[in-house]
């Protein structure tokens, strides 16, 4: 695959893609876009800076906007787990640059500062939440944010979420997720 097109990429993701110079698709985008598009699981093995971002969320975007169900008040429809707030960070200007051209609704919540903003960011439901684990499982306990409604889970940095001991957190949220749902691990 070497264009955007060919992986069936909607139009307004393909001039966002044009807007940020990207001209064809990276090895890991090229295989794992046809498969996310599908709605298939995926575990994918790549390093920063292979455009991994970008390789999960560009179907996430596509699937979440042909979906068009709508976001329920404090629910979301797709949750990026990420180690760091940085991270996190980085992980939502992505969507923001992709999804530029589409309604995509977004939150980020991480701990070290205020919860207000992040509480009202969430309060009418998102389409996509990226969280570092401890700041939403806190949002989650207080009723803030709720996660029976998720599309889509996306794992990012699994190895390093392990090796900072993240798991007994990571599998909290595992139980609050629906059974049926898209589950990607990088
Ligand atoms: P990542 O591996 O997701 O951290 O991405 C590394 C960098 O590559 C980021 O600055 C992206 O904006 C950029 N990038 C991702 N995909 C592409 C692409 N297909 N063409 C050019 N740059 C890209």
């Amino acid at each position: 695959m070497n264009s955007f097109k060919e992986l069936r990429l909607m139009e307004p993701i393909q001039r966002a893609l044009r807007d940020l110079g990207y001209q064809s698709p990276t090895p890991i985008q090229a295989q794992a876009i046809p498969i996310l598009l599908k709605g298939s699981d995926l575990l994918g093995c790549a390093q920063t800076g292979t455009g991994k971002t970008a390789a999960f969320a560009l179907p996430i975007i596509q699937g979440l906007v042909r979906g068009q169900r709508r976001a329920k008040k404090r629910c979301a429809r797709c949750l990026v787990l990420t180690p760091t707030r940085e991270l996190a960070q980085q992980i939502a200007d992505s969507f923001r640059a992709y999804g530029r051209y589409l309604r995509l609704s977004m939150a980020v919540v991480y701990g070290g500062v205020g919860q207000t903003p992040q509480v009202k960011a969430c309060a009418r439901g998102v389409d996509v939440l990226v969280a570092t684990p401890g700041r939403l499982l806190d949002l989650m306990g207080h009723g803030h944010i709720r996660l029976d409604r998720l599309e889509v889970f996306v794992l990012d940095e699994a190895d390093r979420m392990l090796d900072m001991g993240f798991l007994p957190d990571i599998k909290k949220v595992l139980a609050q997720l629906p059974a049926q749902r898209q589950t990607l691990f990088f």
